[in-house]
């Protein structure tokens, strides 16, 4: 039998649940700032046909509107910067 009162168990089981807890904690953290999105006007695009502004990825010159899908051509905006 293993040698550990109730109360030593119960202490341990609360200390292990904290370090687990801590963990996601940590990992949500390290995610939200991964994959945050960030407002600029790089990223910002105003779709032509329906007048619908969205966030792009800076990465892309292709993209598709959520509202009228159409396909918009992603060039660099000078009136915005
Ligand atoms: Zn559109």
């Amino acid at each position: 039998m293993i040698g550990m009162s109730y109360a030593d168990a119960l202490f341990a089981f609360f200390v292990l649940w904290l370090i687990f807890i801590g963990i996601l904690w940590w990992r949500e953290l390290y995610r939200a700032k991964r994959f945050s999105w960030k407002l600029s006007n790089s990223t910002l695009f105003h779709c032509d046909s329906c007048h619908h502004s969205f966030i792009i990825k800076e990465s892309v010159n292709l993209t598709r509107c959520p509202r009228c899908n159409s396909i918009c051509i992603c060039r660099k905006r000078r009136d915005l910067e």
